[in-house]
């Protein structure tokens, strides 16, 4: 499997190829330019060499859309297109015993379905096709991914699909490292490949005032059936683009925020807490009055409106920034720290000791979202090409040469920051240093300057060449489905989506259907029409055909296209229930098992069928109440080994599922998510399925999931500096090796936590270095390595960590590990954890930290006064609350494994704003109105209400609304007239149009298309909505004012 690293060669002087692999692809893709990618500019003449005898010419190449072919992109190394050839499964005459048709059967679509499926009257799916998504004009014409691209390799070299075994310890060595026999990983896969999806419309929708040169940012969320504008870019706040460039660093280190008073009018005779308390030299206080006393609900603390967008500078004076909220809008500049977007830690100094981090009760975690989309107006990263040689590294810990490799003896050797050992300067990248000790050629070399560049991999990290971008879709066929609509969406949206894959002949599709067996279709072209063939044996699957099942899009776009759009007639009349869920993946990933790629899966009911068949167990776990939370637990837990089995095996073969679940019922997602958790991969769920509402989003999420940014067959580790040791990753991949991760899949919304713990201690001072190294193949078939890197200051000083601690970072480490938690510990147990972490951290900070002497009063530290508003968001949560069904759960579960930053603090603590006065109101700029607190008495009968958490978006409508405002943004006067599954429409008024747009925006901010529903008071809707409401009591749990009065009690005592 593995290759060997090959022996070392000196390095000539070797000129690195103008190699320019966005240029190559696609000159002119907005979708390249988005990927932000680009080869650096050569500044004037390369830095002086000293060393005449085979110096190492500068990595910088070609500008991204220069307009000269790269010269050195020889054929060869893209070989015209050859046909897969796959190996495999039996080829189809060979006759399986017991199966009925032996070997799979040519079978003309329209005399299969006669023959071989009942005969009832139709069924009539006219409500799916009527919500079908807008007609093509409406939607984004997807220019992105129109340019030409690379040939897809010669696959014949393939040499296995199974990962190579990496090198124990570290990629494989670079041209410094040592020529050690070590076995080598694939590489790592493909970032953000230009797949962005354009929205031609988006600079009309959003206008957005001053925008930045870089246009209208992109976004995956085109318009939908609701007759709604196509939204733009995702990601980017709601606010104007109001460059503040004399903002500069927000947060630098040192600086305190200006003190605030959170002011809880204090119930004891005393006063609120002084804002800054004497000799702290940092407002981080905030009074609270003990029980029974009286709080103003106005004045505690809750999140900041979002603020303008900031300049966020990574470093300055040699001094690492705090990064600003996670949630809130930035631009960054890399000024030798990585972006905040790619890697965020929990606190943003590190503790010297293990102690001491023990003592202050906070994780250390980084947040890696190592392909998150930059902003537009960011500058692109950098990407270096060494030549055959590969990056430069430490020979002994295998760490990437980065802005914090300290260089001495005049440049000759270096001194590695991750493992402190002294490295000889290869000769070829030899420069002396100036006399501060800084490389006279710093600035003008990305990986010296930089904390994110990305390496060109040489041959020495492939063990294949890279692969195609393959795409299978799996469509469930079974009678529910059809019957439900949730075939026609399906098949509608991914015709739609289609049409945003990348062209070239490297993008290859397949497609199978599936019911009690598994149908699959030949989509050559020479055929008249697609074959089917029928796999009949669940048990002990088998694909049809060697060839000729994935084929490049290219070649059947046509006849893909007819497919999809008879799939929902041919199964009308189809009367099976079962669903052979496990067979139909199975089948499919030895289709791609020579390739690896991407198998997305519309599934919506209950695998009933097959291997990996699962059974109602929910209803089960009912009726033995009795049993009670143990019962619970299991239900949480996958049903038995085999789809965890199953998708080890295809993470081996790089193949990365995605499921799609459309279901009216329970579906144990419990076990079905195991397979996309363990490949990379992602579980959507639509629940209750409406053909209605949800058609729309399902196309949307689906042309996100196959458009955005994304890479295959790739390898992550995060190095970090000698005294520290990473603990554990947590995500969605398949891990092999204690030090690296496998991801089959890996995409820009795809965020790994990494904890650490101390195995030394640091210098008071020091700095200590976080380095992730991500291998990865991007959809257009390029190798690369990117490397983010973070250099913290160490620190001795406890009230230093609560200072720089990211609450949105720390939240998130919470928040997963809460989620880690719940299928194995009672809910019960789970709360009182994080109750009692959030308690523990706000007891050191007052025991040691606050010099306030008064008991009277709850002392907060600035950074993390929010901390206990989330903790009780989280202890209400869908999660963690005990009245959500299972499936509920285990989605939620599922979803918060590879949840970002940004997305983890809405997710329990949506936002709420008023949306019946918006046409009354004057514009501020900003496109969404105030945001409300969350609790029930912000809520009048005679409004609406907007409530969002990044996933679903409930609309609430009082039951006195003014009938006018009705008809306005419902065509309705009747609140009880409205469905609940309703299509948001723009009607032509000012406020329907104001309320669109604001839809739209949320869309864009939060890159996702969102689950529109309708609540009214007194019904199961309206209960839905208010148990959002996580500022209010309910039966089960405090309010937040009655919360943080417990949490003063438990620090009190504790105190005591
Ligand atoms: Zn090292």
């Amino acid at each position: 499997m593995a290759s060997p690293v090959p022996s070392r060669v000196p390095r000539p002087g070797y000129f690195p190829p103008n190699f320019n692999p966005n240029y190559q692809n696609n000159p002119n893709s907005l979708s390249d330019s988005m990927q932000n990618l680009q080869i650096n500019h050569l500044p004037g003449p390369p830095p002086a060499m000293p060393n005449t005898s085979g110096p190492r010419p500068p990595p910088f190449v070609t500008p991204p859309f220069q307009s000269s072919v790269p010269p050195h992109i020889s054929p060869a190394s893209f070989p015209g297109v050859a046909p897969v050839s796959r190996p495999g499964p039996p080829p189809a005459d060979i006759a399986r015993v017991g199966a009925p048709p032996p070997g799979p059967q040519p079978v003309n679509l329209v005399s299969n379905l006669a023959s071989g499926r009942s005969s009832g009257p139709p069924f009539s799916l006219s409500a799916p096709f009527g919500s079908r998504p807008p007609p093509p004009g409406v939607y984004p014409s997807a220019p992105m991914m129109t340019g030409p691209i690379a040939p897809s390799p010669n696959v014949q070299g393939l040499m296995s699909n199974g990962p190579p075994t990496f090198a124990q310890g570290s990629f494989p060595g670079g041209p410094r490292s040592s020529p050690i026999g070590s076995t080598q990983r694939p590489p790592a896969g493909p970032p953000p490949v230009g797949s962005f999806p354009r929205d031609p419309q988006a600079s009309s929708v959003h206008p957005f005032l001053g925008s930045p040169p870089a246009g209208p940012p992109l976004g995956p969320f085109s318009t939908s059936s609701q007759g709604m504008p196509p939204t733009s870019a995702p990601l980017y706040g709601s606010q104007p683009w109001q460059m503040q460039p004399q903002q500069g660093s927000p947060l630098a280190p040192g600086t305190m925020p200006p003190p605030r008073t959170f002011g809880m009018t204090p119930g004891l005779p005393n006063q609120p807490m002084p804002p800054v308390p004497p000799g702290m030299g940092h407002p981080s206080v905030s009074g609270a009055p003990v029980a029974g006393s009286k709080i103003d609900p106005n004045q505690i603390p809750r999140p900041i409106p979002s603020s303008p967008v900031t300049i966020f500078d990574t470093r300055q004076n040699n001094q690492a920034n705090n990064p600003p909220p996670a949630t809130s809008e930035y631009i960054v500049r890399d000024t030798g720290n990585c972006s905040p977007r790619y890697m965020r830690c929990t606190i943003n100094q590190i503790p010297c000791s293990g102690d001491l981090l023990t003592t202050s009760g906070m994780l250390l975690a980084l947040m890696v979202q190592p392909l998150a989309v930059p902003h537009p107006s960011e500058e692109p990263i950098q990407v270096v090409d060494f030549g055959e040689g590969g990056p430069v590294r430490c020979s002994r810990c295998k760490g990437y040469i980065n802005p914090f490799m300290k260089f001495i003896d005049q440049g000759k050797r270096f001194i590695c920051n991750l493992c402190g050992f002294i490295n000889e300067t290869p000769c070829d990248y030899y420069c002396n240093t100036a006399p501060d000790g800084r490389r006279r050629d710093a600035d003008e070399r990305p990986e010296l300057c930089r904390g994110t560049v990305e390496f060109v991999a040489t041959k020495e990290y492939m063990v294949r060449d890279p692969m195609p971008a393959v795409f299978f879709f799996l469509i469930d066929v079974s009678m529910n489905a059809i019957q439900t609509g949730a075939t026609a969406a399906a098949c509608s949206a991914i015709n739609q989506a289609i049409i945003d894959l990348p062209e070239g002949p490297r993008t290859m599709v397949g497609i199978a259907t599936f019911d009690s067996a598994i149908h699959f279709y030949n989509l050559k072209r020479a055929l008249q029409q697609p074959l089917m063939f029928i796999v009949p044996d669940v048990q002990d699957v088998y694909t049809p055909l060697q060839t000729d099942i994935i084929v490049q899009l290219a070649e059947c776009r046509q006849h893909l296209e007819q497919l999809l759009e008879s799939i929902p007639t041919m199964f009308q009349n189809n009367r099976v229930t079962e669903s052979a869920f496990g067979a139909a993946i199975k089948a499919a990933y030895l289709a791609m098992k020579s390739t690896g790629g991407k198998l997305l899966v519309f599934q919506s009911v209950l695998p009933s069928v097959g291997i990996g068949s699962l059974s109602a167990r929910e209803a089960e776990g009912r009726t033995n109440v009795s049993a009670g939370e143990k019962e619970t637990n299991k239900l949480l837990q996958p049903a038995d080994k085999t789809l965890k089995t199953m998708a080890i095996e295809f993470a081996e073969c790089q193949v990365c599922v995605d499921i799609f679940v459309t279901t009216q019922s329970y579906i144990d997602i419990a076990s079905m998510s195991v397979v996309p958790t363990t490949t990379g991969g992602q579980l959507y769920y639509y629940h209750p399925f409406s053909a209605l509402s949800d058609s729309a989003k399902l196309y949307n999420d689906l042309r996100w999931n196959i458009a955005r940014p994304q890479g295959f067959e790739a390898v992550m580790r995060v190095r970090c500096s000698q005294g520290l040791q990473v603990q554990e990753y947590s995500g969605n991949f398949c891990k092999r090796i204690p030090t690296d991760i496998d991801l089959p899949g890996i995409d820009c919304d795809k965020t790994i936590m990494v904890t650490f713990k101390h195995d030394d201690k640091f210098q008071d001072g020091s700095e200590c270095a976080f380095q992730c190294a991500l291998l990865y193949t991007t959809v257009y078939g390029q190798r690369r390595i990117r490397i983010q890197t973070l250099s913290l200051p160490c620190t001795t000083v406890l009230s230093n960590l609560f200072r720089t601690a990211d609450l949105d970072t720390q939240f998130t480490g919470f928040l997963k590990q809460a989620a880690n938690e719940i299928p194995t510990s009672p809910l019960v147990q789970v709360r009182d954890e994080i109750t009692n972490l959030c308690i523990n951290i706000l007891h050191t900070y007052r025991k040691f930290c606050a010099t306030v002497s008064s008991s009277g009063q709850l002392i907060l530290p600035e950074a993390l006064k929010l901390l206990p508003l989330y903790t009780l968001a989280l202890a209400k949560s869908v999660g963690l609350r005990t009245d959500g069904r299972v499936d509920d759960r285990s989605y939620w579960v599922s979803h918060v494994a590879s949840l970002s930053t940004p997305l983890a603090v809405p997710l329990v603590y949506p936002r709420m704003m008023a949306i019946h006065n918006l046409a009354s109101k004057e514009a501020d700029g900003s496109l969404l109105p105030p945001i409300i607190p969350l609790s029930s008495e912000n809520v009048t009968d005679d409004g609406i209400f907007l409530l969002e958490n990044g996933e679903d978006c409930l609309i609430y409508v009082g039951n006195t609304v003014n009938p006018d405002i009705l008809m306005q943004l419902f065509g309705i006067s009747l609140v009880e007239e409205i469905p609940s599954q309703f299509l948001l429409q723009q009607f032509d008024n000012e406020l329907s149009k104001k309320v669109n747009d604001v839809v739209n925006e949320i869309r864009r901010q939060r890159s996702s298309y969102l689950r529109l529903q309708l609540c009214r008071k007194g019904d199961t809707s309206g209960s839905l909505f208010f148990s959002y409401l996580v500022e209010d009591k309910t039966a089960n749990a405090l309010s937040y004012v009655e919360f943080l009065v417990h949490v003063h009690r438990q620090i009190q005592t504790k105190m005591a």
